[in-house]
């Protein structure tokens, strides 16, 4: 059974992919990549471009009851056009030429909005092992070590897949959480009590992937959590 659903998975993916090949992306592909500005919330970073710029900090509804385990979430871009592109080309389409782009978008939002603080390493959110193993990589591995050689942090890659998940993105909001409770573990051989560390993806969308990484790193006894993405949607 567990095949049959590890089969079916992968053939989704190619599907996913195939559709992408045979419909290239319409003429937003090429857009340039759009910046998320302030207004955005406070803690999980969605931007609210439709309000008005204000200097106060404010939650968004989702963070208002949400139990985070880190204390905020930055992405450097809406998800769209060349940004959405890169990241599909890259896990997809075996396009890894794409990383030097990536990573140069991840590095300076880094700069924007985490260069102020200090950190102890970088955390790349795993794959599970099939996964990584179909795909040749763990992208968010990849641009963590990117970002972590172009400003001197180490890259801890301290968790991994407690179990596999089914993709976020066939899933409901609220699914979403469910399938994500308690999937990720600490590995052996890593201290992380107090350390702050700075959690890692490639895209963030409702946040409760990297939530719960979030949450295995502080029952591990982590410092400060925070989260970087190159874009979100
Ligand atoms: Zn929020």
């Amino acid at each position: 059974m567990a095949l049959l659903s590890s089969s079916l998975d992968c053939a989704r993916d190619w599907g996913e992919c195939l559709l992408n090949l045979a419909f290239p992306w319409p003429e937003s592909a090429e857009a340039d990549p759009v910046r998320i500005e302030k207004p955005y919330c406070q803690q999980c970073g969605e931007p609210f471009p439709a309000m008005e710029k204000q200097s106060h900090d404010f939650l968004c509804y989702n963070c208002v009851d949400q139990k985070w385990y880190f204390q905020w979430a930055r992405a450097g871009y809406r998800t769209e056009g060349q940004v959405l592109e890169a990241v599909i080309g890259f896990k997809y389409r075996d396009e890894y030429y794409q990383l030097g782009r990536l990573t140069e978008w991840l590095v300076e939002t880094f700069d924007q909005h985490c260069a102020q603080e200090k950190w102890d390493a970088l955390v790349p959110v795993p794959l599970f092992h099939r996964r990584r193993r179909e795909r040749g990589f763990n992208q968010a591995y990849e641009l963590a070590s990117g970002l972590g050689k172009a400003r001197k942090i180490t890259t801890w890659d301290c968790l991994y897949r407690y179990r596999e998940t089914q993709s976020q993105a066939r899933l409901e909001r609220i699914t979403r959480w469910e399938n994500m409770k308690g999937a990720f573990k600490m590995k052996a051989g890593f201290d992380v009590r107090g350390k702050n560390l700075l959690i890692v993806d490639d895209v963030l969308t409702t946040g409760a992937t990297v939530n719960a990484c979030a949450q295995a790193l502080t029952q591990a006894g982590a410092g400060r959590l925070a989260v970087l993405t190159i874009a979100r949607s």
